[in-house]
């Protein structure tokens, strides 16, 4: 290898990786597999020790580093750090914008209004666009040097996007996702370790750790919402420096607006306030300044907080319901978790019908009985908790509950054993191992047959130790509240999946009858015994006489279905899918449809059909729809903004189509 070609590989690969790095960590919409990212990460580090002087060990993928520190350093800052006066009405923000128009004399001015992260304020200094030392907001005058942790956030760039000269300081809030806490206190419960309690301290305690290598860990993100100090440019509004930010390379807070007038302000808030539970990050209202920076001096600061600015904040959401019953759960590990369910009442924008009660030990805390009056919240704006139950309210002729002495789904024994997350709390677990409640396999089977790509095993096993399913069936009953906040479903994520359980409401016979998952009975063995009985019922009733007729089918097939249409357990699992809305329609015979046999990818936005469209026209056709490209894949189907499988399918030369080529051939 010629030199000139390493150092443009190695050019290459830096930029392939930090393009796939700001589209995961700052756009949040993965191009490529975590898999296919490490590979060119392990290129460029094997190139890198080979051809050091070519090395630049400040590139994003070095980010962990330095030795455990001490202590931390305190730093001063270069200019204070202010703290922001609260609102908590808007009649507060009206008096607010009275005292402003009296100082400042005019009613021309406007307000920048942008989300207010819950996390821990930090401010990075940047010379000539190198990250510098990223110091705590402290007691606003100084605070403690977490530079080498903050080096491990990966939305922070270590070298601002451009170039620069001088000085930059940047302020803004290191912050954890509600699912990474999620995901951290899942990991934590099984090691035994500590919970974190909410994002906010979560963020504070992981930036602090002394070994930088912790902080990492903990995946930490950064959003800036100020640009304190700047050599190289002047800024007329804080609009103005939102904007810089964001060609600097930083995330800012989604929603920012400039309002004309406060009503403009109250519409904003009332916006925010619809949406802000939906994020996956912890905000606790909405920061309203004036936009011209030149009347923040004439404003002027008052003890430690701005004139020119101020925090709304929203009321802590909480609200009373009844508890209408407490069931028992099994998980996939076999415990036992007691769940609330309640009169459903909205809390924070979602409609709540339950809550864990986590363990019998917080069962006696509460003592909560079925009947009780109860306040419930959403913990750290996520997951729905009890905090207290109203005894007054508490009507006659309650009982106490007790943890069943059965499984309640298998019946088998109970065994009690000591809390893995090494607290005290006992927990309770099936004995049983071939507890259905266990078979996580089964329904994993079921979810891919039945198409729900969006629940994956990860997914489902997430969802049964939340206790939130115990088989397929539950699945088709949960809702957009249930999911959201757990590890993987932001709000979004969320409404996908449920959008999509929905939409797989009424799968073809064969699909349907594939994804039971009968011994025996595969796709083709599906269909021909759709084809025959065409409705679900008939098929299900089906006599052994009626299934040895069938040409291709053996009798260790009829065998095993007649033991499945049999079974108490199978029929009790039917019977929970079709109450929760599931009926599965009659295959057509179709033969010589033009994509007969064939599997297609979807990638990009049609413009003329939506994506549910073109898979029926395709599925209409005799063809499957493959929501990745492998070897088998026939064609892909390419509209507008294509993603990273047109890539791939031109990798792997399979054929491609545009949407009018498609059009055409149907
Ligand atoms: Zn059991």
């Amino acid at each position: 290898m010629t030199d000139s070609y390493i150092k443009e590989r190695i050019q290459s690969l830096r930029n392939e990786i930090e393009g796939h790095a700001t589209a995961y960590y700052v756009n949040d919409a993965p191009t490529i597999s975590d898999a296919a990212y490490d590979t060119l990460v392990r290129e460029l580090k094997a190139l890198d020790q080979q051809y050091p002087q070519y090395a630049d060990p400040n590139f994003i993928i070095y980010r962990v580093g330095g030795a455990p520190l001490d202590v931390f350093t305190k730093k001063a800052h270069r200019s204070k750090m202010l703290s922001l006066n609260d609102a908590f009405s808007f009649d507060e923000v009206g008096e607010w914008e009275m005292r402003i128009k009296k100082l400042i004399g005019s009613t021309k001015f406007t307000y920048f209004c942008e989300l207010k992260m819950d996390g821990l304020a930090c401010s990075l200094v940047y010379e000539d666009g190198v990250l510098q030392s990223a110091v705590t907001r402290g007691d606003g005058t100084t605070g403690e040097d977490i530079t080498q942790n903050v080096k491990t956030i990966r939305s922070v760039p270590l070298v601002l996007h451009g170039a620069h000269t001088g000085l930059i300081e940047v302020r803004g809030e290191i912050v954890m996702a509600k699912s990474t806490l999620l995901r951290l206190n899942e990991c934590y419960t099984t090691e035994g370790k500590a919970l974190l309690a909410n994002t906010r301290n979560a963020a504070a305690g992981s930036v602090r750790q002394l070994d930088p290598h912790l902080t990492a860990e903990r995946s930490l993100d950064f959003f800036a919402w100020d640009i304190a100090e700047c050599e190289e440019k002047r800024f007329h509004t804080h609009s103005e420096k939102h904007a810089s930010l964001r060609d600097f390379g930083f995330t800012v807070a989604p929603f920012e607006q400039v309002c004309a007038s406060l009503e403009e302000v109250r519409s904003v808030i009332t916006m925010i306030g619809e949406k802000r539970d939906a994020l996956d990050y912890g905000t606790d209202g909405v920061v309203i300044q004036v936009d011209e920076l030149q009347l923040h001096q004439t404003l002027g600061v008052v003890g430690k907080a701005p004139r020119f600015a101020l925090a709304y904040k929203y009321p802590a959401e909480q609200a009373t319901t009844t508890v209408v019953d407490i069931s028992v759960q099994v998980g996939r590990t076999g415990i036992l978790t007691p769940l609330a369910h309640f009169v459903p009442t909205k809390v924070a924008g979602s409609m709540v019908s339950k809550a864990t009660l986590h363990n019998i030990d917080q069962i006696r805390r509460l003592d909560i009985r079925v009947g009780d009056t109860v306040v419930i919240q959403k913990a750290g704006d996520v997951i729905p908790e009890v905090v207290a139950v109203l005894k007054n309210l508490r009507p006659k002729k309650t009982t106490v509950f007790e943890m069943p002495a059965q499984c309640p789904e298998c019946g088998e024994g109970i065994e009690q054993r000591t809390g893995s997350s090494g607290e005290e709390s006992v927990g309770f677990y099936c004995i049983n191992i071939e507890c259905p409640a266990k078979q996580t396999r089964s329904l994993t089977h079921f979810v891919h047959t039945m198409e729900i790509y969006e629940v994956g095993p990860k997914i489902v096993e997430r969802l049964q130790d939340e206790g939130l399913i115990t088989d397929a069936a539950d699945l088709f009953t949960l809702e957009i509240s249930d999911l959201a906040g757990l590890e993987r479903f932001g709000a979004k994520s969320a409404e996908n999946i449920i959008r999509e359980i929905q939409s797989k409401k009424h799968p073809p016979l064969d699909r349907f009858i594939t994804a039971l998952g009968i011994m025996h009975v595969g796709e083709q063995t599906a269909r021909d015994l759709a084809l025959q009985f065409k409705t679900f019922d008939a098929f299900w009733h089906a006599t052994s006489e009626e299934l040895d007729s069938i040409e291709n089918i053996g009798p260790a097939v009829v065998e095993s279905v007649l033991s499945f249409t049999k079974s108490s357990h199978a029929n009790h699992f039917i019977k929970k899918l079709f109450a929760a809305g599931v009926s599965p329609v009659p295959v057509a015979r179709t033969k010589g449809g033009v994509f007969e046999g064939k599997t297609l990818v979807l990638t990009g936005t049609l413009t003329t059909l939506s994506r549910e469209e073109a898979k029926k026209i395709i599925q209409r056709e005799g063809g499957k729809v493959a929501s990745s490209v492998s070897a088998k894949t026939d064609y892909v189907l390419v509209g507008e903004n294509p993603g990273s499988k047109a890539t791939e399918a031109e990798k792997l030369n399979i054929t491609i189509l545009t949407e009018q080529d498609f059009l055409k051939m149907v």
